[in-house]
């Protein structure tokens, strides 16, 4: 099982026989256009996440039988049982969303499920400790801008999302979820650009020179709706032409993150 290749891609990356610099993606909310993403990273050789909800009110969530087909390929993540927004739920509600989610998917792909996302990206004080609780070993956010490891694995942020907001779009999203350092980052290695292949490639060139990771989340419903395949396959290509750069999971990350705090050296 996939198990066993992680933890000796694990081990690789604990030895520091690779190198610090870590590119990973991660798709959300299972729709079926996902194995059009799943073609393209098949193509260029990549590592991904898909975090897919048992259910969605806002659109349609591939079959049991599709995320299975996913899971043999790709590592899947959940993304809470109904794709609910957890900031604004009673806790025990909150907990259900989370462990259910995890216990659904865990039972539809037969293994053990350590990556969580939260839907929309939105989360309270108590949140994260919920997901860790529910035995997750990371969250990933929609904290934009970032590119290093958190302190925190349950507040893991991305580099770039794959689609082009503005500057004030940025900055409202960045203030409202306390994200200074993503500010800053914006500014100083993203240039500002609004423009989401130009801000992902400023991205890699920066964790090329200084390491760190450089993270694209996405829609495949978006890039489908925005007609925005062939950019997404650009950077793809662009990705895997990164030799220096080691290509893996969101849960490969966790798993680091948790080894590395473990043995006390972080
Ligand atoms: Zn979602």
């Amino acid at each position: 099982m996939n198990v066993r290749a992680q933890n000796s891609s694990l081990a690789e990356l604990q030895s520091g026989s690779v190198s610090n610099r870590y590119v990973t993606i991660s798709i959300d909310d299972g729709d079926a256009s996902d194995f059009r993403t799943a073609e393209l990273l098949d193509k260029y050789g990549l590592q991904a996440t898909f975090y897919i909800p048992a259910r969605n009110p806002e659109r349609p969530v591939m079959s049991a039988h599709q995320v299975r087909e996913l899971s043999a390929r790709f590592e899947v993540g959940a993304h809470t049982l109904n794709h609910a927004p957890l900031k604004s739920l009673p806790e025990a509600q909150a907990w259900m969303e989370i462990s259910e989610g995890k216990k659904w998917l865990e039972d539809t792909i037969g293994k053990s499920v350590a990556s969580f996302c939260y839907p929309r990206g939105k989360f309270n004080a108590s949140t994260p400790e919920l997901v860790k609780k529910a035995g997750f070993l990371g969250g990933r956010t929609c904290l934009f801008n970032l590119h290093g490891f958190p302190r925190n694995p349950f507040l893991w942020g991305v580099s770039t999302h794959a689609y082009s907001h503005s500057k004030l779009v940025q900055l409202r999203h960045a203030l409202l979820e306390s994200n200074f350092a993503g500010i800053l980052n914006f500014v100083r290695t993203y240039n500002g650009t609004t423009d989401w292949q130009q801000h992902f490639l400023y991205g890699l060139a920066h964790v090329e020179q200084h390491g760190g990771i450089a993270h694209l989340y996405l829609h495949s419903w978006e890039i489908d709706e925005l007609g925005q395949w062939a950019q997404l396959e650009a950077v793809f290509a662009a990705i895997s032409q990164q030799h220096c750069f080691t290509k893996v999971t969101n849960g490969v990350l966790f798993q680091l993150w948790r080894a590395r705090n473990d043995d006390g050296r972080n």
